[in-house]
């Protein structure tokens, strides 16, 4: 099932048990506007080349929408829509005054030179200033796209309305970008976990955990759970997978893997087969990689007790259900990886201050805001007598439908 199948399910199920209003759920299902550019830029040998760009804007009854803008070859208008609404769902979720939004371009960012990507960015921004803005739409970074795409987008949209720092997250600190930004999803990924295993008078120290992917999210993930006394005893990337049933030293693996570009071959742990990783058994297994990886085929194989959505989409619906009946605990994507959206956030509210906090003020606040979602997604499961991620939904499509209504309908 594809990503936008996926979430208009959830959505669905969700505006089932709140017995929301036929109109209603049609009208939070489609998204608020639509953008598809075309970006034609001059490559460095001087030939012509067109990209198409796509912004969808999906909702803002609670405030500017908000969504990140990914550079990949397989962007496309289903999946863009798919993310946008699931960004409306999770900024409600972490209770931030946000919408949903995302936005893309068909592209190969490794195939362009530094000068063909900040030329792309910089037509993108042409082509969609008038329609983003500090109060209307916030792009931030997403794959293939990064502090250095977010510079280029401040400064072309500058040109056209003067400086706004908070019309783009995730820049560079010197350009207004938040302290502890970097760390903020894979930190997030940490508070949720806490939030959770305290509900069953547990916490990270002593627990055996397994981390699918290493980068951003999944390496930072490890950093802070291995600080917190707990084992990370597998971990795996797009180079390999490595095992240690003591707990691999993450400081250590995370300088091998600067230094050689591969996980592979560390002197702390043992090379082990990639597709065993998520069916490893431990105590919460943390996929921080790409989406469907948990599926039909290897759902029931899983001996993970809890598993924590680092990525989005990690367990498609079919898998949900086999692993909801064998026990498993899962804690959704639209909380567990809303750190990176709510330290933006933070971003954005230091931009329109004009005034930066120091990195304790963020990592705090941000465990408050995670911690608070976790109880507010609680208080859903009790009321509906559902899981973590229809209470996540309930509660994110509940607060959407609430500022909707309020606002009212007349034209
Ligand atoms: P990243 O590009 O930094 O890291 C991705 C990691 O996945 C890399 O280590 C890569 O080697 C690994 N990987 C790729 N294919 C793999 C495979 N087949 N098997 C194992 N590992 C594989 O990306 P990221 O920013 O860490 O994002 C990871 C996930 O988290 C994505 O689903 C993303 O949408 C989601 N997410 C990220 C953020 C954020 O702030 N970065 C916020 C919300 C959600």
């Amino acid at each position: 099932m594809n990503a936008l199948a996926a979430t208009s399910r959830n959505f669905k199920n969700a505006a089932r048990i709140l017995g929301l209003d036929a109109k209603i759920e049609r009208s939070l299902l489609i998204p608020f506007r639509e953008i598809k550019v075309e970006c034609t830029i001059p490559k460095d040998d001087g030939s012509l080349v067109s990209y198409v760009g796509f912004r969808v804007q999906h909702d803002n009854a609670r405030g500017p929408m908000k969504g990140g803008i990914r550079y990949h070859p397989e962007v496309d208008p289903d999946e863009v829509n798919a993310l946008a609404q699931l960004m409306t769902w999770k900024t409600a979720v972490a209770d931030i005054p946000y919408g949903g939004a995302k936005g893309g371009i068909g592209c190969t960012p490794g195939d362009l030179s530094l000068s063909e990507l900040e030329r792309l960015t910089r037509v993108f921004a042409q082509k969609i200033h008038d329609l983003i803005g500090t109060h209307t739409d916030v792009p931030a970074p997403d794959m293939g796209t990064n502090a250095q795409t977010m510079a280029w987008m401040l400064d072309e949209y500058s040109k056209f309305h003067g400086h706004s720092p908070a019309v783009v997250t995730g820049k560079p600190i010197d350009l207004g970008g938040s302290l502890g930004r970097e760390a903020a999803t894979g930190r997030g990924v940490v508070f949720g976990t806490e939030a959770l295993l305290a509900e069953y008078g547990k916490s990270c120290k002593g627990l055996t955990f397994v981390i699918q992917g290493f980068g951003n999210v999944g390496s930072w993930a490890a950093r802070l759970i291995h600080e917190r006394g707990g084992k990370v005893i597998a971990v795996s990337d797009i180079t390999g997978a490595v095992k240690n049933p003591n707990g691999l030293d993450i400081d250590e693996l995370v300088k091998h893997k600067e230094s050689t570009g591969s996980l592979l071959n560390f002197n702390g742990g043992d090379n082990m087969d990639p597709n065993e990783v998520l069916i490893h058994e431990c105590d919460v297994l943390i996929p921080s990689a790409l989406g469907g990886v948990l599926n039909r085929e290897n759902a029931s194989s899983v001996r993970a007790k809890f598993i924590v959505e680092a990525a989005n989409h990690p367990t498609d619906p079919e898998a949900d259900e086999i692993l909801s009946k064998k026990g498993v605990i899962i804690l959704p994507d639209i909380y567990a990886n809303a750190g990176g959206v709510t330290v933006s956030y933070f971003e954005w509210v230091q931009n329109i201050q004009g005034f930066m906090w120091d990195e304790e003020k963020v990592n705090n606040e941000l465990q408050r805001y995670m911690t608070q979602a976790f109880h507010n997604i609680k208080n859903m499961c009790k009321t509906y007598d559902c899981n973590l991620r229809m209470g996540a939904f309930t509660l994110g499509v509940n607060r959407v439908a609430r500022a909707t209504n309020l606002r009212g309908y007349e034209a």
